[in-house]
Order: structure tokens, then sequence, then C-alpha cells
């Protein structure tokens, strides 16, 4: 199953993903971890999309094009995969599906998750993630049982992303808004929306009445 999480920032793609990776047996592919990857290495490409990535505008379409092209040829992706974060522009969502078409492949779905602009710069200014295992909290709503630690891997000192400040969210949610939304126009009756503003748990039973029958088509 090749299926795509889109949505604004904060939206839960990413806390979404995690959980499916486990129940599909497919990677999440998020370009915005594999970048933040890169920076903390301080790579040559690290250190070129750092200062974008922190304003809260988008990195060049080639840039990431290529790190899905080389991501999804790996062996772990022959089953499928599940998108977070890629594509972010119609150019992106276009080389995807060139790229796809190529191999004889295509999208099976894309699970549109919506989620007003006032929750999102909530939940963005009130969340911290383990830079270890990736777990993600909401000081508020999912707050971690123990302050400032990881409840998954014990990791102590939860990060504040540079990026969920208000006024990089605000950026984020106008590139949304601008470029990533029409996108939508590419994907039609494949693409499926669940209410981005219910609990984590409500959102993955939404994604699984959505994703659940199409795994077991493809298996
Ligand atoms: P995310 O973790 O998906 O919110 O991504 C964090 C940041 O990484 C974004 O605000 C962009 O600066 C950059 N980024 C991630 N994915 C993309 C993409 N597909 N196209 C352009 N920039 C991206």
């Amino acid at each position: 199953m090749r299926a795509i999480l889109f949505g604004p920032p904060g939206a839960g793609k990413g806390t979404q993903a995690k959980r499916l990776v486990d129940l599909y047996g497919i990677p999440q592919l998020s370009t915005g971890d594999m970048l933040r990857e890169h920076v903390k290495n301080q790579s040559p490409l690290g250190l070129k999309v750092d200062a974008v990535m922190k304003s809260g505008g988008l990195v060049s379409d080639d840039i990431v094009i290529q790190m899905i092209e080389e991501r999804t040829q790996r062996t772990d992706c022959k089953n499928g995969f599940l998108l977070d974060g890629f594509p972010r522009t119609i150019t992106q969502g276009q080389a995807l599906n060139a790229m796809l078409a190529a191999k004889g492949q295509q999208i099976d779905v894309v699970v549109g998750i919506d989620c007003p602009d006032d929750v999102v710069r909530d939940r963005a200014v009130f969340r911290r993630s383990c830079p270890q295992c990736g777990a993600i909290y909401h000081l508020q709503s999912l707050p971690p049982q123990v302050s400032d630690t990881c409840d998954r891997c014990g990791k102590i000192g939860l990060i504040h992303r540079p990026d969920d400040t208000l006024e990089a969210v605000n950026k984020r949610l106008n590139k949304f808004h601008g470029e990533t939304a029409p996108l939508t126009s590419l994907y039609g009756a494949i693409l499926k929306r669940v209410d981005g503003t219910k609990s984590p748990d409500d959102v993955t039973a939404s994604i699984r009445s959505i994703l659940d029958p199409l795994a077991a088509s493809s298996s």
C-alpha cells in the first residue's frame, strides 16, 4: 500500500504515521524527519536547509524529490510506504506520480487530516518531541508521564522544534494554504478526509477505517 498522509503542519501526520507503520508494516517516509537529521548532523545539505526550515519556509523541490526518489528504492519500501510531509507542492506531486508511473506503480490513497489554523497554532506552541526516538507530546493534552522525560525511551530533555514558534507556524500555514492545499486537485477520488481535531486514538480509528480494507486487498 502506497499512502500519503496529507494536512497542515501540526495536523497529527507524524503522530499518526508512527502508529500506522507498526500496524501495516510499511515505513514512514517523512521528509521533515530526514531533513532534521541532516541539520542535526550538520551535513552539507543540513547546513544549506537549516535557516529556511527554522523560518518555516519550504526547502527546494529538487532536494526533497531526490530524497524521496532514493528512499523509495530501498528494500523496506517494496510493500509500500506512508508518506508524511511529502509532497508539499504541485511540482513534488507531479514528480512523485511520474516516479511511480515509471515503475508501473501509483499512490493508492491520500488521507487528508483536516485541522483548522487555530488548533494548529495551539498544537505547535505546546508540542514537544523526543530527540532520541521521535515520540511526540502535547504539554496539555498528551503530556509525558514524568516532566520533560520521554515515556517511550526514557530520554530526558524533550525538545520544542525551532519552527514551532508562533511566527514560524504562521509562515508554515501560509505555505500550506498557498502551495500545498492545491495538491488535492491531483488526487480526486483517492483523497479521503478525516477530522484531525479528534483525540489521537479517534483519528487513528478513522484512518484505519480507510486503510484497513486497502491493506487487506494488497496483501
Ligand atoms: P515537517 O516536519 O513535515 O513539518 O517539515 C519541517 C520542515 O521541513 C518544513 O517546514 C520545511 O521547511 C521542510 N520540509 C519538509 N518536507 C518538505 C517538503 N516536502 N518540501 C519542502 N520542504 C519540506
